[in-house]
């Protein structure tokens, strides 16, 4: 992988996305954690809707830890896999409470240590709430790095090193969002838009669809 194709590539989606940001909605690190937990195999619009009831009630740590599961099951149970969620996401902030007086601890190794907090999640927060540069490989993320030849393994924590490896530290967090972007509107799982792709000379991937006219 050149240096020069990869620089190419996140220029060329930079320019294509400029409004790339995080799809969640959160006010804070305790909001984005368990919107983040709440959004694995889940669409975010769906989190977002559930979000907005859930953190008029729940603003704290001790909030979560002090629920009653079957309580907060069924209150984010359109989110799928709600039983688990609810189990880790009482978990986790009962460890916030106990071991961080509430806070959402700032270094991937506490957070990784947190129930229900994958790299994915915690490199989601390092980036967007601590000010930090972060690789998070979301399914977006993993399915743009795979298609653009910037990553070939086959989860996503050696896709994030792969990725940690080609991308200059600094660009990190935005290169993540702007693929993510990427992945979301343009080179969509399902019959990617490659006519419109920013990137599509660039593309070698056998998912690409490039719709040829028949008319003469
Ligand atoms: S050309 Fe198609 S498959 Fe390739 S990156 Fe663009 S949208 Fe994705």
């Amino acid at each position: 992988m050149s240096e020069e194709r990869v620089k190419k590539i996140l220029s060329l989606l930079e320019k294509a996305y400029p409004d790339a940001k995080l799809v969640l909605h959160y006010k804070n690190p305790l909001e984005l954690l368990v919107a983040t937990i709440l959004a694995a195999q889940c669409t975010d619009e769906r989190v977002n809707k559930v979000t907005e009831t859930l953190f008029k009630k729940y603003k704290t740590a001790k909030d979560y830890a002090n629920t009653k599961q079957e309580v907060f099951e069924e209150e984010i149970r359109s989110t799928g896999f709600y039983k688990n969620k609810a189990k880790n996401i009482i978990a986790c902030n009962k460890k916030l409470v106990e071991g961080f007086h509430g806070n959402v601890p700032d270094t991937i190794e506490e957070l990784v240590a947190l129930p229900g907090v994958g790299r994915k999640t915690a490199n989601v927060l390092l980036g967007n709430v601590f000010g930090k540069q972060a690789v998070a490989v979301d399914t977006h993320v993993f399915r743009v790095a795979h298609r653009l030849e910037l990553a070939e393994a086959n989860d996503p924590d050696n896709v994030e090193q792969e990725l940690c490896k080609i991308i200059p530290q600094e660009k990190w967090t935005r290169s993540c969002l702007v693929l993510g972007t990427h992945g979301r509107r343009t080179c969509v799982a399902r019959k990617p838009l490659c006519d419109t792709c920013a990137v599509e000379k660039l593309c070698n991937s056998p998912d690409k669809i490039i719709e040829t006219s028949n008319c003469i």
